[in-house]
């Protein structure tokens, strides 16, 4: 499907859930947000009706669920095999904070899941718990071991670029390096009425980077400046330098503030309460409800998400209006 820009629109980012077990200073207030409406909340079959329709009549092949804290919500494994079986989606794709993933990492593989990205900013406890507002990173760390232990490969790791962790930066890629993790440092996005943390943009991380690693953009589709055309992440070679044995790997920076990729964007969001939501960095949402209750009506919500794909505004550079990352997941 392609919307009024010539993209082609095939990424569906999917929001199980806007409730979650940390509060990350960077994402929402202290105090949470205020939650979506019980009787508003999509239940998980009918989130699979919209997802199937989405796959088979609207050609989204892949899809990343996210959430809020995915992990969370009751009966998400069940919602995940769903979604394993729809032949359609041949890229299936999880973004958590990895705080319950020990003990639920073998059946998200089982369940056909593909792709594993966890968020994780420090290793330092005292600053996870600033961070998170929980002490929990002994907790993450074991999701991440017990990740790569079934197999997840290759799991990436989210990083917001912020100055408050920038002394951290090396020692990040030292734990890809151990983990065979692939870091991505991802611009700070300005959620409204947050002053905390402080932003960088991500050529102030690849500067950090080089004083003790060789970096070279990563070639990929031909683009020498090592832009995936198909992905927000500008890919980089990084490889220790000195002596001892050499350790390679391919590094990420998601760069939304200092390099926009709004030409390259091709996904859309949909929240646990069917919203859709064409371009992150704007407020527009779109209902989907009234075509899922009481019933789906399959005909009327395909042409009704292919008019709002179509409808889709692109943002200019600068104008974020961004509530919460948690309600659409980021
Ligand atoms: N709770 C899950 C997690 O943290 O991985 C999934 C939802 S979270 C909203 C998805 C991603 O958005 C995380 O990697 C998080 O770091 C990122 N994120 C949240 N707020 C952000 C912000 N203000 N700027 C940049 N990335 C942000
Ligand atoms: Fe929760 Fe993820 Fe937001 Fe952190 S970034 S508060 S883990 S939704």
């Amino acid at each position: 499907m392609q919307d009024n820009f010539g993209r082609e629109i095939n990424y569906l980012r999917l929001s199980l859930t806007d409730l979650c077990n940390f509060r990350c200073n960077y994402c929402m207030p202290p105090e949470g947000v205020k939650k979506l409406p019980h009787e508003n909340v999509l239940r998980l079959e009918e989130m699979l009706e919209v997802v199937r329709l989405m796959a088979n009549r609207l050609g989204f092949t892949k899809v990343r669920v996210t959430g809020g804290e995915p992990l969370i919500r009751r009966d998400m494994m069940s919602f995940m095999e769903g979604l394993g079986q729809i032949d359609a989606i041949r890229d299936l794709a999880l973004t958590t904070n990895a705080y319950k993933l020990a003990e639920m990492a073998d059946d998200l593989k089982s369940a056909g899941l593909n792709r594993l990205n966890i968020s994780l900013d420090t290793l330092r406890r005292d600053r996870f718990e600033h961070i998170t507002g929980v002490d929990g990173i002994e907790q993450v760390l074991t999701g991440i071991r017990a990740a790569c232990a079934v197999g997840f490969k290759p799991i990436k790791m989210n990083v917001v670029a912020m100055a408050e962790t920038l002394d951290e930066a090396c020692d990040m890629v030292a734990f890809g390096f151990e983990h065979n993790v692939e870091i991505r440092f991802i611009e700070l996005m300005p959620v409204i009425g947050r002053s905390e943390p402080t932003y960088i943009p991500n050529e102030v991380v690849l500067q950090e980077l080089a004083k003790r690693y060789d970096l070279t953009p990563a070639r990929s589709n031909g683009n020498a400046a090592g832009l995936d055309l198909h992905s927000a992440a500008a890919t980089y070679r990084i490889k220790t330098t000195g002596t001892g044995p050499t350790l390679e790997s391919t590094c990420g920076f998601i760069s939304p503030i200092s390099h926009p990729f709004c030409s390259r964007c091709n996904r859309i969001r949909i929240n646990a309460s069917g919203q859709i939501k064409p371009c992150l960095a704007r407020n527009q949402v779109y209902e989907t409800m009234p075509f899922v209750r009481p019933e789906l009506q399959a005909d009327k919500l395909t042409e009704f998400i292919s008019d709002v794909v179509g409808r889709c505004k692109r943002r200019s550079a600068g104008d974020y209006e961004i509530d919460s990352m948690s309600v659409f997941g980021g």
